[in-house]
């Protein structure tokens, strides 16, 4: 097995629970066992699940199937990723979810609502299941599960172990400490090496035609070893590698506060009760951006604009309440299990994460008024790009509407809103129609956003069984791909766009998909 990200993990765990034995094999070090899962939010995307019912939301197949395949936009010749999606949203619930709380995973109760759509082409009703304990709490419970099998002694995890050739049932790998090389043979190898999205040359390369030209400045979102070296192999030894022209790329990162990698980004999201505003400080219109509606529309918005970049404006009041990040790092009372001061900073909001990101990340900037938001927005761009009279008008023009009260509201945002509060997983996180120049409500707050790299929608192409497909879609002998590396089955499950939350559960899917076909030859 190549890769020890949650895919490989949970392949591994199947196949010595299966009576198999395995050799995992990971250029990482021991303390990024886990891979991108480890830094991962946790959600999970599933359908007609206990919690959804605990709290009276009729899901049903039918409707995310519906769901699915309207994001997706699958072409006449997307067989095997349409086959894949089929399956991952009839069995998410039992094989992916019922799985992992078999092995000690607990969700949330209040299912989140991500992917709504901006004309409501989403997810029709919430389906994002946060994992308790973030991704770090999967790979935690897979991990332990693996630690304490009776057969634990039949895996063997050798670390700083990059594969540099591939072979249908053999690899060539380097010791990354000591440069010393093997051949290692196998029965199967399992490609478990995730996606691209750490390759910013290939990023760029396959960048979608819809978003115009690669931005010069792409933050990285996923991780350096995701670099495609495997999907270079698999094509070499005659593997059908499809669509890495469809990735899962976000529109509302900012630079990291502190920074791991070369180009290091971190997805928040932003606050829904901010504006967001092009380059020259105009509102983004008719239909408004609004964070976690639609991620694909937001990144085209921002990228019909040759700057490629936006700006969140709001306040304290608003970013304390509204203001979040994707991920375990940022959310430290969730990956610690902490229920009591979780539910207390949902009350009270998160001040601590706004003084965070005001004080650290370059992205942030704050003021006392608009005109003086307005240079200071200029000055971090080092450009005039800000127009500060247009930036008023427009944020004075939303505020007014709001100050008509609510008999007289008349804006999408406005109404975007109120949708928001309506659902209880989004009232307290969502601030009560706050006016953006609120004296009470500073200091001001903008936030450049820009785009980042961060998933492969795409990948080696794989068939029902997880078995990589040669390009006449004929299986090649002992070889299968699992989680991002295959697109998180079929080289892209997903189409051309998520619904969010099908990243890990397509990992812990495909990976259980392989380990049952290799168990079984
Ligand atoms: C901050 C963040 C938040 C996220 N939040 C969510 C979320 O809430 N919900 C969701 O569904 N998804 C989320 N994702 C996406 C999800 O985490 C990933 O898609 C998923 O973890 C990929 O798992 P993987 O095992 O396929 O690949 P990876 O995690 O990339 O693991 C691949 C492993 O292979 C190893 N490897 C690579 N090449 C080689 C080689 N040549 N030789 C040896 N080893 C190699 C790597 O070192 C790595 O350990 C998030 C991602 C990030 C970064």
């Amino acid at each position: 097995m190549i890769g020890a990200g949650i895919a490989g993990l949970v392949t591994a765990l199947e196949l010595i629970e299966l009576g198999r034995d395995v050799v995992l094999l990971d250029r990482c070090h021991p303390h990024e066992l886990g891979g991108l899962a480890r830094e991962a939010f946790g959600g999970t995307f599933m359908v007609d699940t206990p919690e959804q019912r605990r709290s009276r939301v009729k899901d049903s197949f039918e409707l995310a199937w519906q769901d699915w395949q309207t994001l997706a936009g699958f072409e006449a010749d997307d067989v095997w990723p349409r086959r894949w999606a089929e399956q991952y949203v009839a069995r998410a619930r039992d094989d992916v979810g019922g799985w992992l709380k078999r092995h000690g995973v607990w969700f949330f109760p209040v299912v989140n609502w991500a992917e709504r759509g901006v004309y409501g082409d989403g997810n029709s009703v919430p389906r994002f299941h946060l994992c308790w304990g973030c991704g770090q709490g999967m790979v935690d419970a897979v991990w332990g599960a693996i630690e304490k099998h009776p057969r634990r002694s039949h895996l063997d995890l050798r670390f700083r172990t990059r594969v540099t050739r591939l072979e249908p049932q053999r690899v060539h790998a380097v010791n990354e400490g000591s440069g010393h090389e093997r051949e290692i043979e196998a029965a199967c190898v399992v490609i478990a090496a995730g996606g691209i999205g750490g390759n910013l040359d290939i990023v760029r390369r396959h960048w979608p035609k819809t978003m115009g030209a690669p931005p010069a400045k792409l933050l990285m979102g996923s991780h350096y070893y995701a670099d495609g070296a495997m999907h270079e192999e698999v094509e070499r030894i005659g593997g059908n590698v499809t669509h890495l022209d469809r990735m899962w790329n976000y529109a509302d990162a900012v630079r990291h506060p502190k920074p791991r990698r070369k180009d290091h980004g971190v997805k928040l999201i932003p606050p829904r009760s901010g504006l967001l505003l092009d380059p020259d400080g105009k509102r983004y219109g008719p239909v408004p951006v609004m964070p976690t509606f639609d991620a694909y529309y937001a990144l085209e918005r921002m990228c019909e604009d040759e700057r490629k970049y936006s700006w969140l404006v709001c306040n304290w009041k608003i970013a304390r309440r509204e203001l979040d990040v994707s991920g375990s790092e940022h959310n430290p009372l969730i990956r610690e299990k902490r229920l009591g001061r979780f539910v207390a900073s949902v009350v009270v909001g998160k001040s601590n994460l706004v003084r965070y990101f005001v004080d650290h990340c370059p992205d942030f900037v704050t003021a006392g008024s608009l005109p003086e938001l307005a240079r200071n927005m200029n000055e971090l761009t080092g450009t005039n790009d800000v127009d500060a009279a247009l930036m008023e008008s427009e944020i004075r023009r939303y505020d007014a509407n709001l100050a008509r009260g609510r008999s007289l509201w008349n804006d999408d945002q406005i109404r975007r809103i109120a949708q928001l509060r309506n659902w209880r997983g989004d009232r307290l996180r969502t601030a009560k129609f706050v006016q953006i120049t609120d004296p009470k409500a500073g200091p001001l707050i903008a936030v450049k956003l820009q785009p980042m790299a961060r998933k492969s929608l795409g990948g080696i192409q794989t068939d029902l069984e997880s078995r990589v497909l040669d390009k006449a879609g004929e299986p090649i002998a002992g070889l299968y791909a699992v989680g991002e590396a295959a697109g998180f089955g079929g080289g892209g499950m997903h189409g051309k766009r998520s619904l969010e939350g099908t990243f890990l559960g397509g990992c812990v899917f495909s990976a259980r998909l392989a380990a049952k076909s290799i168990a079984s030859r």
